[in-house]
């Protein structure tokens, strides 16, 4: 018969490395926009972003998790977030077997990992474990950073140029992403289409999406409605499609 090992006993020399990834969230709710909107998910949102877009809806996940001592760490109660939480406040370090067990208590068969950007971080042993168990795995990038992702990770890619930081988004971003998603901010985001058609693999769509970010909490007016009007009219011009999401919308009405 089997027995099950004193893992005590073992130095921590001898046992398997896990990565660990600094966990801000783990949420249920519904991918708003691109292929795969409408699909219900468990979202797994990473702490630390280098990029700090202006509308950046999560600021909150910006600060690198080195800046944080271990004990200032979150619970797993904290991260974990349902419809009576309205957001986390910390994050916690949590290796892939027991994220697979936190992921399991969600019915859902779609994870999306993001941020955040979840590049920051070797992707490959979480991803690999979700599709093991059976799941679809994406991954939201801003195409910043390397991707490290085992093969059929949906790969979706908002790239976003001129960020504070002055990080370049690579042609490989491009090629790699299974579909392209830009915020539009304006007419001049016209050469960002531009180089998303020459950049991307043919078979990847490019979702317009008018950047409402933080506006959405104090709308200006007419801001929406003007930013979707020219999101239409790009779509149009160049073929693209609209990616309208729910809470944007809502604000419509
Ligand atoms: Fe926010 Fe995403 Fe921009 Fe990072 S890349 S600042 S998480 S919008």
């Amino acid at each position: 018969m089997a027995t099950i090992p004193d893992f005590a006993s073992i130095p921590a020399r001898l046992l398997p490395i896990e990565t660990m990834l600094p966990v801000r969230a783990i949420e249920a709710g519904m991918v708003g926009s691109g292929v795969w909107a409408g699909t219900p998910a468990v979202f797994l949102r990473l702490q630390g972003c280098p990029v700090r877009c202006s509308w950046c809806d999560q600021p909150g996940t910006w600060d690198l998790p080195v800046a944080q001592e271990l004990e200032e760490q979150a619970s797993e109660e904290e991260i974990e977030i349902s419809d009576d939480n309205l957001c986390s406040t910390g994050w916690r370090w949590i290796g892939a077997t027991r994220l697979l067990a936190l992921l399991a208590s969600h019915t859902t068969n779609h994870v999306v990992i993001t941020g955040g950007e979840p590049a920051l971080y070797d992707l490959m042993e979480i991803t690999t474990a979700i599709k093991q168990s059976g799941r679809t795995v994406a991954v939201e990038t801003s195409g910043t950073l390397p991707l490290s992702v085992v093969s059929g990770t949906w790969v979706t890619l908002s790239p976003k140029h001129n960020n504070p930081a002055g990080l370049l988004v690579a042609d490989t971003a491009y090629r790699r992403a299974q579909e392209i998603i830009i915020v539009i901010t304006g007419p001049d985001d016209r050469r960002w289409i531009d180089r998303a058609i020459k950049a991307r693999s043919a078979s990847a769509p490019i979702y317009l999406a008018p950047e409402l970010g933080r506006r959405l909490a104090d709308p200006v007016a007419g801001h929406h409605q003007s930013l979707l009007l020219l999101c239409y009219h790009l779509a149009m011009e160049y073929g693209c499609r609209l990616a309208l999401q729910a809470d944007h919308l809502l604000t419509m009405l």
